[in-house]
């Protein structure tokens, strides 16, 4: 080959080194990573070849073969990989391997810094390393140069020849003359300790380990090693665990096994083949934004969308798979995608399916589906909106309750249900920081006292949620906030409320003066203040209007709109507290008395303390120490 005789070399940039750096120096026990990176990328190319002349492009080469070829040769310590795929351009080159600056490498490198460190975590990691669109590096933990060279598929393309020992620079040029063919071709020339890679045997192994299903011949010295079936076509029962396993790991880069499957496929008035699976975890849960999503869309055995979000509901953008249909035609664009009656159709049978396959799997084994509900309620929680499938999601969704153990404990809204005593007509729901808080929460005390389950929210999700559900079935879902006593007293609830009266009951009336003092001191930072029936041990709460957002929802809507104005409640107080009636006594002696205002603030601050609004706690803090010090002198005195 003649090239230009001029050669560039350019810098690789700071986050690509500092990546490189670690992929050269690091011991990793599967470096055989690369070569399904290679592979994958090779497949990838080729895929995009096949779709230009479906789509009736003119590509240069049009007569080469689709086909990966691997060439091992042992005494130089060489490794080829080939595809005739679609080839880059210099600027290409440049783009994708070169001196761009790349996100996914840096996310890539915070990723390994996470790892435990140990040979496995880091193994577990560098496994991950196709997620970030950084694989094609991963050679450089076995190569000691690499020189790779590509024609694109461009009809007026040159080849160009792009060199690195991975040190720190690269070098490109461009090969005059036509007699390259249309593709990529990545020399490697391996370092000492991995000349295994250059071993017939090995490749082989790993080729069928990794990539036994990419849809296009694998040949390694002229001899051809992979499987290309197309497993989704193929019937059910003639697949193995093992080779779904496999397969799921070649679509999905996870280098873990599924969590689920679902292999489905109609053939009448809509046909289409779906293979879809479950991940056990999803990278968006990892803090990595919302991941790419890994579902391809084959249209007559043609790949047209390699991460398509038009066959899934966006909620369950964590199913990866594929899904082909012989009723959508090959020119189809991706915006017009999304209008494609056959797509919706589609869409609303594998919705259907997965969920019932979620239910399946809570009936059937829960301990499992708890796990699958710790890892993606997120993504069902957003599914609340589904409103074609809200029997079913509701049924999907777990709460812990104010009656388990522990925040283990989690239950649906069926078993909230069967739990419940006869009368009782709604579910309820608290939002707290955490169990301790909720288990203390004076607005809470009537329900423990009437033994009522609540639910308990930690999630800023649930509550939104399960107020835009607003029933299950025939029961209302009431945050504890809003509900009315009366509503708390049934037949069995196992409530003893006559024989449990407070010693000291009180007449509303006696404590209306401490009413009428707390609004006046209060003025316009409270809506009203009233004498409670939810009330038990604490002296005072405040909670919302009935037609006001609970105290949760408000927070949430504050952080949203930023918002530093703090929301107006209702003060309840309870007329069978000592501190209240104690209160009253004092007005009843002296109306305006400076200690009846302490106390008011001071109950109010408390509320709003526990209620996670007081932002600035010192004037609370120098009030106590006021009461504090008058105490001390009442007692030194007397
Ligand atoms: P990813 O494949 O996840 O994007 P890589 O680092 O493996 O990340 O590759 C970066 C890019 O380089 C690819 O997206 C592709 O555009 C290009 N590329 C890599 N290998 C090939 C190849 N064999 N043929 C054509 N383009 C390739």
């Amino acid at each position: 080959m003649t090239t230009t005789g001029e050669s560039r070399t350019h810098e690789f940039k700071a986050e690509i080194k500092q990546l490189l750096d670690i992929l050269i120096h690091s011991i990793y026990t599967s470096k055989d990573v690369f070569v399904r990176e290679l592979i994958s990328n090779a497949a990838d190319a080729l895929e995009k070849v096949r779709f230009k002349q479906a789509a009736g492009e003119d590509v240069f080469g049009k007569d080469q073969a689709l086909a990966i070829r691997i060439e091992t040769n042992k005494d130089e310590r060489l490794l080829v990989i080939s595809d005739s795929g679609i080839g880059m351009t210099e600027e290409e080159v440049e783009t994708n391997i070169g001196t761009i600056a790349h996100s996914g490498a840096t996310a890539f490198l915070e990723q390994l810094k996470k790892g435990s460190g140990d040979s496995e975590g880091k193994d577990a990691d560098i496994n991950l390393i196709g997620r970030f669109g950084v694989g094609f590096y991963s050679v450089f933990m076995a190569a000691e140069k690499v020189v790779l060279t590509s024609r694109s598929a461009n009809q007026d393309s040159q080849a160009i020849v792009w060199t690195s020992d991975g040190a720190g620079s690269y070098t490109v040029e461009t090969i005059e003359g036509n007699d390259i063919p249309r593709g990529t071709t990545i020399e490697i020339h391996l370092k000492e300790d991995d000349e295994n890679f250059a071993d017939e045997a090995e490749i082989k192994s790993v080729i069928t380990r990794y990539s036994n299903f990419v849809p296009f011949p694998i040949l390694v010295n002229e001899q051809r090693v992979n499987q290309t079936t197309a497993l989704w076509r193929e019937p059910a029962r003639q697949i193995t665990d093992e080779q779904y396993t496999e397969f799921y790991k070649l679509i999905s880069h996870d280098y873990q096994d599924p969590m689920m499957r679902l292999h489905h496929s109609l053939d009448g008035a809509l046909q289409y083949n779906a293979l879809l699976f479950v991940p056990q975890s999803s990278p968006e849960l990892m803090g990595f934004g919302e991941g790419e999503v890994s579902l391809q869309l084959y249209v007559q055995r043609v790949l047209i969308d390699g991460s398509n979000k038009d066959c899934l509901p966006n909620y369950l953008r964590f199913v990866k798979g594929v899904v082909e249909s012989q009723d959508i035609p090959l020119n189809v664009s991706r915006e017009t995608l999304q209008q494609n009656r056959v797509i919706h159709k589609i869409r609303d049978n594998l919705t259907r399916k997965l969920l019932d396959r979620f239910l399946d799997l809570a009936k059937n084994d829960p301990d499992e589906y708890k796990t699958f509900w710790k890892n993606f309620q997120r993504f069902l929680k957003e599914g609340y909106s589904d409103f074609a499938n809200r029997e079913k999601i509701q049924e999907l969704y777990r709460f812990t309750t104010s009656r388990a153990a522990d925040d283990d404990e989690i239950i649906g809204l069926a078993d909230y249900v069967e739990h419940m005593p006869e009368g009782q007509s709604a579910i309820y729901y608290l939002s707290g920081p955490t169990r301790e808080a909720l288990d203390r929460d004076p607005r809470l005390e009537l329900f423990r006292k009437n033994k009522v389950e609540v639910l308990y929210l930690y999630d800023a999700a649930d509550e939104f949620v399960l107020s835009a559900l607003g029933k299950y079935k025939e029961k209302d879902l009431v945050s504890a906030e809003h509900a009315k006593p009366g509503d708390l007293k049934f037949a069995d609830s196992g409530s003893d409320s006559t024989e449990d009266k407070p010693e000291e009951t009180s007449e509303k009336s006696e404590v209306q003066p401490v009413i009428d003092r707390f609004k006046e001191i209060l003025g316009d930072r409270v809506i009203d203040v009233r004498v409670s029936e939810r009330l038990v041990d604490s002296p005072a709460c405040l909670v919302g209007d009935d037609n006001q957002l609970s105290s949760h929802m408000e927070k949430m809507m504050r952080m949203m709109n930023k918002s530093e104005e703090l929301p107006q409640r209702v003060l309840e107080i309870n007329a069978n507290h000592a501190l209240i009636q104690r209160l009253a006594k004092t007005i009843a002696a002296n109306a305006n008395g400076p200690f009846v205002e302490t106390a008011c603030e001071h109950l109010f601050e408390g509320c709003m303390l526990l209620d996670g609004y007081l932002t600035d706690p010192h004037e609370l803090v120098a009030r106590m120490n006021q009461v504090l010090t008058d105490a001390a002198g009442a007692k030194a005195d007397g």
